[in-house]
């Protein structure tokens, strides 16, 4: 590694040590969830957007920092390992690169800003009851009436919704042709009359995703992106946005946090856990995976960061991502043992005075596992990814 790149990653170091608060590192090592709540993120956004180091993809024009992707990992990493916790990616990493392609001067002008400083919390509507791997199908209708659409429907799994003061969606504006040629995709107020969020628990006890209702909802036509029946083209270059996450600093990070557990854990025989040649194995897996998904990492991000689309890589990204972070929080169950069935919703608040049964491990290793099995449907189906590679990459 070059000098100056050492002298970067110290310099993150230092400043991660400097600002990275201890609530904001208790509320990251507790979470056990895909975010964390919006008043923390927001915290540690407003922390870095003050040095303006909140986003490292976006182009520097609009705010960007104007690294070079060996930067970026190194910032990624570095966070990761310091235990900085997860900034919400609906504005920052979903609707802004599709706002800088497909928005008006206007548009940019006034999301673009805002979405840096997080003063929009931005959530994705998408997914309707019945419409999800088959999104083409989708039904939320949008009638025409001057300067607005009418919105009648619903959109179900929509994360944050409780929280976010902006959605992106797409609508139904036609019937006409085949089913992706009448989808439009707006911009809108999540307060306007007529939405109704509604709650959905998950089987880990959290409340991150939401039903939202639409009845006569008036959306202006200003904040459509794109043209009417034009959404498909927009929507579809979102996702490969969402898609192409860097996952190897977190898997590391991950990683690394049960390989000490794993050192520290009696196997009730004199020695520790990390012995055993079943999880040396594992783990050794376990690593070899992860270096090879930074491999493609690297060379796909670069992509990105050149202001090119990351294509059908963004879904070979995203199974390995996901599937090799189910590993992971599978391995973290097994070292969790017999505690791992024991619920410790208090314990994981953040300030909490509750001592932890069983290793730290225990604490939060079951609800990671449940959340982490979610990874694998939202953002495109691990299926459906499979799909997509093997007709654009394999040609099948
Ligand atoms: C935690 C979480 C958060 C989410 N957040 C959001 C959000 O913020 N906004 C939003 O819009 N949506 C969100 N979603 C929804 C998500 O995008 C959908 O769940 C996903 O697209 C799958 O759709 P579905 O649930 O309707 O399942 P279905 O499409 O009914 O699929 C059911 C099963 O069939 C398989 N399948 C379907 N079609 C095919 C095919 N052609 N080939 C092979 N297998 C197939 C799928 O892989 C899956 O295993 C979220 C989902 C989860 C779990």
């Amino acid at each position: 590694m070059s000098g100056s790149l050492e002298a970067f990653r110290g310099e993150v170091r230092d400043w991660l040590a400097a600002n990275l608060t201890d609530e904001l590192r208790e509320v990251s090592a507790k979470s056990t969830s895909v975010f964390v709540d919006k008043q923390h993120t927001l915290k540690w956004q407003a922390i870095l957007h003050k040095r303006g180091w909140v986003a490292p993809t976006w182009p520097a024009q609009y705010g960007g920092t104007g690294w070079s992707e060996a930067e970026r990992h190194v910032f990624s990493s570095e966070c990761a390992l310091a235990g900085a916790p997860p900034l919400a990616p609906m504005g920052l990493r979903m609707v802004a690169p599709v706002i800088m392609q497909y928005g008006s001067p206007e548009q940019k002008a006034w999301y673009l800003p805002r979405i840096l400083s997080g003063e929009d919390y931005w959530c994705q509507g998408y997914s309707e009851p019945g419409s999800g791997s088959d999104l083409a199908s989708l039904s939320l209708k949008a009638e025409r009436d001057g300067d607005h659409y009418i919105l009648n429907g619903s959109k179900i799994w929509t994360t944050h919704a409780h929280f976010a003061n902006k959605m992106f969606c797409l609508v139904r504006t036609s019937r006409e042709g085949r089913p992706q040629q009448g989808i439009t995709f707006l911009l809108l107020d999540m307060d306007l009359p007529g939405i109704t969020v509604r709650p959905i628990h998950s089987i880990a006890d959290d409340h991150d995703f939401n039903q939202v209702f639409f009845e006569d909802v008036r959306v202006p036509v200003s904040g459509r992106l794109g043209e009417e029946d034009q959404g498909w083209g927009v929507a579809k270059y979102l996702l490969e946005f969402e898609r192409a996450v860097a996952h190897s600093a977190g898997l590391k990070a991950a990683l690394s946090v049960v390989i000490a557990h794993a050192g520290a854990l009696a196997d009730g025989e004199g020695g520790a856990e990390i012995n055993a040649p079943s999880i040396r194995r594992k783990i050794s897996i376990l690593a070899a995976q992860i270096t090879a998904i930074e491999a493609s990492e690297d060379v796909v991000m670069a992509q990105v960061a050149r202001g090119l689309n990351p294509g059908p890589a963004a879904s070979m990204l995203k199974i390995q991502g996901t599937e090799t972070a189910q590993k992971v929080q599978e391995l973290a169950v097994e070292l969790a043992g017999d505690y791992a069935a024991v619920s410790q919703i208090a314990a994981r608040q953040p300030g909490s005075n509750e001592t932890p049964v069983g290793s730290d491990i225990a604490l939060t290793a079951v609800p990671r596992y449940f959340n982490g099995r979610a990874a694998s449907i939202y953002g495109g189906s691990n299926e459906i990814q499979r799909g997509i590679i093997s007709k654009l990459v394999l040609g099948l």
